[in-house]
């Protein structure tokens, strides 16, 4: 089921203004956010436009989860984090997705939630994109997560 009026299903010029794709994974796409304020910071979107996580089917839900831990932990090898945060809004974008956020202590928003004010935002440059995902898609594989690099 697609929703015309979602990036997340019309992968418009909205969604390349927010988010790079990785890589496809089990139930899910796998997107780094342009705002690299916390290095590794990613978007997992589900396949399909659901607004619930109790609205999939149990097999689905599995890998779906299967696919945020398996990103979280090759997140956590690359990166190092404190603790990584996970976050379901969805209350402008409906269509599920989670954000998969490696915080650092005592950097920008340890202790509180992440946000998505201006003021915070880092970006790169696409060189620093690609050697980024280059990096993360390598962590998959060794994962046994990507069977190729695509
Ligand atoms: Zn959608």
């Amino acid at each position: 089921m697609e929703n015309r009026d979602c990036f997340y299903c019309s992968k418009d010029q909205a969604l390349e203004s927010l988010m790079i794709e990785i890589t496809k994974l089990n139930v899910s796409t796998l997107y780094l956010n342009k705002d690299q304020t916390h290095k590794g910071r990613c978007i997992i979107a589900f396949d399909r436009h659901v607004r619930e996580l109790f609205q999939l089917k149990q097999e689905e839900r599995y890998y779906f989860i299967e696919d945020i831990s398996n990103v979280a932990k090759v997140l956590d090898q690359l990166f190092h984090p404190d603790k990584i945060n996970f976050a379901i809004y969805g209350d402008l974008v409906s269509h599920l997705h989670i954000h998969v956020v490696p915080k650092v202590k005592d950097s920008p928003e340890w202790g509180e939630a992440f946000v998505n004010s201006p003021k915070s935002k880092k970006y790169l440059s696409q060189k620093n994109y690609d050697d980024l995902i280059h990096e993360i898609k390598i962590g998959l594989k060794q994962g046994g997560i990507l069977n190729g690099l695509t």
